[in-house]
């Protein structure tokens, strides 16, 4: 199985969907310029190749085990990490007072792919630990700011984000996790967090847990949140390492995929309590987590992009490979010549395409968010990356799924068969609908939240942008792009219909009726926005080198997958009244 950095079809895509053109002329930082984006992802492409790749088999062949307390990564992990820590990607994304190379986040965004493609549990890790150092880079105490934050950067140790509990996962306004406070700005922590990625390992001789727990105080419910800096081991005054904290890994679960990664259940004050400073202010614990979440939700997107990817270089190779059934010219044809594995191919090719694209561009807004020429452009930007945001990690991760699904359905009954490795991607995969709020989670922010911001403005300009872009597909006037004009069009008035008429049920409070149909909202938005990323990049492209397959990707995904959106309206507007009614009976267990 092997894996090939797929660098072309990021430049395209940094090119027309994250516009890095126009970022660059911007200014995104001193020494950045194209050169600098170009040799970076053919380093991290070499890398992923080279390093990341060959960990994904055994990774899931062997998994993490769990010894009093001590968890044992699987083979070569450790090595790896200490090498890509070595080469300084670690520190990639990090602020530059903390050591890192704050490079820009679609930069980073593309690169992250390539990791997570070759190998996504490994990956997975440093996804929480930047998360962390971001959360601490904007709201943490400077003595936490002095002693965590450059280790974090430059991957020494490594972060996590403890906030499930058995009986809070989606709703943590119900997490039990005690804080008390000592009287010396320190506090004490007691409670179980489940399901914690990278809660324990030794492959650094830190760990830093990021801790959401309650004040003895605490109002009820999410309004009464701290966040807590917990160490694995207590760091001195003067950073050398301390005692040992009282947290322990006190179970690793069993689960569907991503076995190399070790998903601890996290015990906080078995003995006198686990040693903790806030991090933010008190009871606005959440406010903080968020920082981490948002960054690790477009993250966790780029995961799905990321799966989908591996799981399509595979099945091309095996559909090239694989002699079954008769062609036009063939006795024996290899089935990626019959109609349907065409299909399924092409979909697979741009459906990933998509997601990648909606994936850059919100990092593009974090970009311009943080890096904007003045207050309003970053502002403006923020709103942007509010409404994208739950778009791109929910489409990507269901797309990752479906991708990888189709991805065993070209391999046929090898497909279901472990070998393969077509499986493990399926495995993989499931997970990230799930986790950084379930996709459900999104869509009801997408529409509850984001849909309303600024009265509906963000959306509304977001509408004429993608009305431009058809305009822009259709003035091409070039016999390959089809129907895409045509059926972008399509998507973009049902997106704009449906948009209203959820604004006015949220308007009437309506809101059960607006959930209802959250989802397909959702799918809907990223179809009309994926199918004119892609026109966006087949415009561009279309007298170069890369112009036919760029066109041949958009124009699919335009006529084949976009059709769905006329649907999708249709059931927002219409299926939200059976929904509705349908008898309690129906759902009783
Ligand atoms: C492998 C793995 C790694 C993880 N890593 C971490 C980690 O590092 N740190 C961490 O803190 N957590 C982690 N998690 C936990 C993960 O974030 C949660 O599983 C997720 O947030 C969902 O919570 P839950 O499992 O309790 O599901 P529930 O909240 O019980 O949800 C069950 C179902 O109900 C739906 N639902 C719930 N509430 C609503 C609502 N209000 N409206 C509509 N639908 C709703 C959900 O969408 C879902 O379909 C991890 C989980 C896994 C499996």
């Amino acid at each position: 199985m092997t894996y090939k950095a797929q660098l072309d079809e990021l430049r395209l895509r940094l090119g027309t969907a994250a516009g890095l053109h126009d970022l660059l002329a911007g200014g995104l930082g001193e020494g950045i310029d194209q050169g600098l984006i170009d040799s970076v992802l053919e380093e991290a492409g070499r890398f992923a190749e080279e390093v990341l790749a060959p960990l994904n088999r055994p990774g899931d062949e062997v998994g993490v085990s769990l010894d009093d307390g001590r968890v044992t990564v699987p083979p070569g992990w450790a090595d790896a990490y200490r090498r890509w820590c070595e080469a300084g990607w670690a520190g990639i994304g990090a602020p530059s007072q903390f050591g890192g190379q704050h490079m820009p986040q679609v930069l980073v965004t593309a690169v992250s792919e390539l990791w997570n493609t070759a190998c996504l549990s490994f990956s997975l890790g440093h996804v929480l630990t930047q998360g962390a150092v971001e959360a601490l880079a904007r709201i943490g105490t400077d003595e936490q700011k002095r002693l965590y934050v450059a280790r974090m950067a430059s991957g020494q140790w490594t972060g996590t984000m403890n906030l499930t509990e058995p009986h809070a996962g989606s709703d943590l306004g119900l997490l039990k996790t005690r804080a008390v406070p000592q009287g010396d700005g320190t506090y004490r922590l007691f409670g179980t967090k489940c399901f914690i990625s990278y809660g324990e390992h030794e492959m650094t001789e830190n760990i830093i847990h990021l801790v959401l727990a309650r004040l003895p105080d605490a109002p009820e419910g999410t309004r009464g949140i701290s966040m807590f800096l917990v160490p694995k081991w207590l760091v001195n005054a003067d950073g050398s390492i301390g005692r040992r904290n009282d947290v322990r890994c006190t179970g690793i679960e069993s689960k569907l995929g991503i076995h190399g990664s070790p998903t601890c259940v996290m015990t906080y004050g078995e003995k006198d309590g686990a040693v903790g400073t806030l991090v933010g202010e008190e009871h606005k614990g959440l406010a903080g987590m968020f920082i981490m979440m948002n960054r690790a939700r477009l993250e966790v997107g780029v995961q799905g992009v990321s799966i989908a990817e591996r799981a399509t270089q595979q099945a091309m190779r095996y559909a090239n490979e694989r002699l079954q059934g008769r062609s036009a010219t063939k006795r024996l044809a290899p089935i990626v010549e019959h109609a349907d594995v065409r299909r399924m191919l092409l979909s697979m090719q741009s459906l990933t395409a998509a997601a990648r694209a909606i994936c850059l561009l919100t990092a593009r807004e974090i970009d311009l968010s943080e890096r904007g020429p003045d207050d309003a452009a970053r502002a403006a930007a923020g709103s942007r990356l509010a409404l994208l945001t739950p778009i791109a990690k929910a489409f990507a991760t269901d797309i990752g799924v479906e991708v990888a699904s189709m991805g065993i359905q070209v391999h046929g009954g090898t497909g279901f068969m472990e070998p393969t490795g077509a499986a493990q991607h399926y495995r993989d995969a499931r997970i990230l609908p799930i986790y950084e709020g379930t996709n459900g989670i999104q869509a009801i922010d997408l529409v509850t939240r984001k849909l309303p911001l600024e009265g509906g403005a963000v959306v509304k300009a977001y509408l004429a942008e993608l009305g431009q872009t058809v305009r822009d597909a259709r003035a091409v006037n070039d016999p390959r792009f089809g129907l895409m004009a045509d059926r972008l069009g399509e998507a973009v008035a049902a997106l704009g219909k449906a948009s209203l008429w959820l604004g006015e049920r949220l308007r009437a409070g309506e809101g059960d009726r607006a959930q209802a149909g959250a989802v397909p909202y959702l799918r809907l938005f990223s179809l009309t926005l994926g199918g004119c990323l892609l026109a966006k990049g087949a415009i561009a492209a279309r007298n170069e080198a890369s112009g036919p397959r760029a066109i041949a990707i958009a124009r699919h995904f335009a006529e084949s997958h976009a059709t769905a959106a006329n649907g999708l309206h249709d059931t927002i507007v219409t299926g939200a009244d059976a929904l509705l009614a349908a008898d309690a009976s129906l759902f009783a267990a």
